[in-house]
């Protein structure tokens, strides 16, 4: 929990950046805590500005896989900084990270660097707008894509947690040209089809959903949106900003054997540094400038600092067995929750894929976004409130993912686990 020092910090903050964060669900409010303001992380922990340490499972949202300051992370930074920080035209390292991504996401033969998710999304969608010649996408209620306009219909993530439907500052016009359907729900993909098949540039998803907390793809739902878009000349969008190199090399087009026509990327290819990355087949990639007509640019693209963080990452994570020991201790941690919920006696639905997952206070499946926003979100909160006064950082809000890292270990593992049973029983 915070204390004197981060609560000393937060009221300097409000002073003089919106509500004291730059980004939203980092303001805790969902949970009914003041944000801690950290110091340092060192490999799973997180080190707070009064000295508490944090067992952290938030992982930057996601990137770092590795845990915080991995040292050969670290070694290729201040490598990079050392030669200048950014020069506005292209690096060999570039050609590198495109490579690597291209060799482990075979729908990916060419790849654009960009600077965040949003980038990436906002870039695909342009794309997959000027390919065909259309303008509206279909998205999925409770996937977040980044905060672009178009993607502001019916979001998850902190548009969620702060239980707001779109955003002023959204022109109607934009959003007009958005569908967002139930995830999971084929029936409602099809329908929409029928009825404005013609008119859809693309379909853009989350293929396991992490931002309405994670709720995997039911079996068939992405064969389904393949087929659906193949057969009316849409484009088929993964947005893989969590899941790409977060369930395996691949990401979860791997895991499932479904290709995408673009992929999204961010996070974890950037190693804890700004990166965003979009990409797909030649024929479709050849559109972006200066290739092609559609437009994309970016002064700090490619940067030379993120760039050796990503790459860095992304081959400590081709060594065998790494998602071997993340699926070992994932499943540890996911097994051990569900007991101390049991024994404590609260009833919670688990879903996970992989290294990340989410605890919904609620009984039966979470399969949509309607399912997840029936949880006892006070409870989360209180939930959320013991477990960081045990030192175990969770995501702030219950629509969100727990990742696991390989700086975690069985030990901090067995912590957690007695650090939830006594969290649980606190809350039950
Ligand atoms: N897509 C997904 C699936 C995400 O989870 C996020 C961020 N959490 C984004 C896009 C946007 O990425 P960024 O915050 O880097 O702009």
């Amino acid at each position: 929990m915070a204390g004197i020092k981060s609560k000393k910090y937060f009221a300097e903050a409000v002073k003089v950046i919106p509500g004291g964060v730059n980004s939203p669900v980092r303001a805790c409010k969902s949970v009914g805590a003041d944000p801690i303001f950290f110091e340092r992380g060192e490999g799973p922990y997180l080190i707070d500005v009064d000295g508490k340490c944090y067992l952290d499972y938030v992982a930057s949202w996601g990137p770092l896989i590795l845990g915080h300051a991995h040292p050969e992370v670290v070694a290729a930074v201040k490598a990079a900084a050392e030669g200048g920080t950014s020069f506005g035209a292209p690096t060999w390292a570039e050609v590198e990270l495109a490579r690597l991504i291209c060799e482990c996401v075979p729908s990916i033969e060419k790849v654009r660097l960009v600077n965040s998710g949003t980038e990436a999304t906002m870039s695909a969608v342009r794309l997959a707008r000027g390919f065909t010649g259309r303008k509206k996408i279909v998205k999925f209620d409770g996937c977040y894509h980044g905060h672009a306009d178009s993607f502001l219909v019916k979001a998850g993530s902190g548009v969620a947690t702060l239980g707001i439907p779109g955003s002023p500052g959204v022109p109607e016009e934009i959003v007009a040209n958005t569908v967002s359907l139930p995830y999971n729900d084929l029936e409602a993909v099809k329908d929409c089809f029928a009825k404005m098949g013609k008119e859809i540039a693309a379909v853009i998803v989350e293929p396991i959903a992490g931002n309405m907390g994670v709720v995997p793809p039911e079996p068939g739902f992405l064969e389904g949106l393949r087929e659906i878009t193949r057969e009316h000349g849409a484009l088929l969008i993964f947005d893989e900003v969590i899941t790409g190199f977060r369930v395996g090399l691949s990401g979860a087009q791997g895991l499932y054997g479904v290709e995408p026509d673009l992929t999204c990327l961010g996070k974890i290819i950037g190693g804890g540094l700004p990166v965003g990355a979009y990409g797909g087949k030649s024929e479709i990639m050849n559109h972006i400038a200066p290739e092609g007509p559609v437009y994309q640019a970016g002064t700090l693209s490619g940067n030379p600092l993120a760039v050796a963080a990503g790459l860095a990452t992304l081959r400590i994570l081709t060594r065998p067995g790494t998602y071997e020991r993340l699926e070992e201790l994932s499943a540890r941690l996911f097994e051990g929750l569900a007991e101390a919920a049991r024994a404590a006696g609260v009833k919670v639905t688990g879903n996970r894929v992989g290294s990340m997952m989410t605890c919904f206070f609620r009984e039966g499946r979470v399969t949509n976004f309607a399912e997840a926003a029936a949880s006892d979100t006070e409870r989360y909160g209180r939930f959320w409130r013991a477990m960081a006064k045990r030192g175990i950082y969770l995501a702030p809000s219950q629509f969100e993912a727990a990742f696991v890292s390989l700086a975690h270990t069985e030990e901090e593992i067995e912590r957690t686990v007695k650090a939830a049973y006594e969290a649980f029983k606190e809350v039950s």
